[in-house]
C-alpha cells in the first residue's frame, strides 16, 4: 500500500510521527509528510495502519495508484 498526508487536512499534531517515525515526519510547513514514497514496507505496514487510525483528522489517506507515473501496458 501507498499513503499521503493530505496537507490540507493535517493539523501538525505530531501523533503520526510518535506512533510510526519510520513513516512520517513534521516537514518544515509544520505538517506530517510521508517519508516513504512507494510502497510501504510490510514491516512498517501495521504502524503505519496505527497511525492512520490515530490522526485525528484523517489526514492520512491510501494513496491511489499512480497512472500517469507508469506507462500504459499495450498488448504486443
Ligand atoms: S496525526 Fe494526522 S494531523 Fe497529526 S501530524 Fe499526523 S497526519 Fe497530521
Amino acid at each position: 500500500m501507498k499513503v499521503i498526508v493530505n496537507q490540507d487536512a493535517c493539523i501538525g499534531c505530531g501523533a503520526c510521527c510518535s506512533i510510526c517515525e519510520e513513516a512520517f515526519e513534521i516537514a518544515d510547513n509544520g505538517l506530517s509528510t510521508c517519508k516513504i514514497e512507494g510502497e510501504i514496507p510490510a514491516d512498517l505496514e501495521q504502524g503505519v495502519q496505527d497511525a492512520m487510525a490515530s490522526c485525528p483528522t484523517g489526514a492520512i489517506v491510501l494513496a491511489e495508484a499512480d497512472n500517469s507515473s507508469e506507462p500504459a501496458v499495450e498488448a504486443a
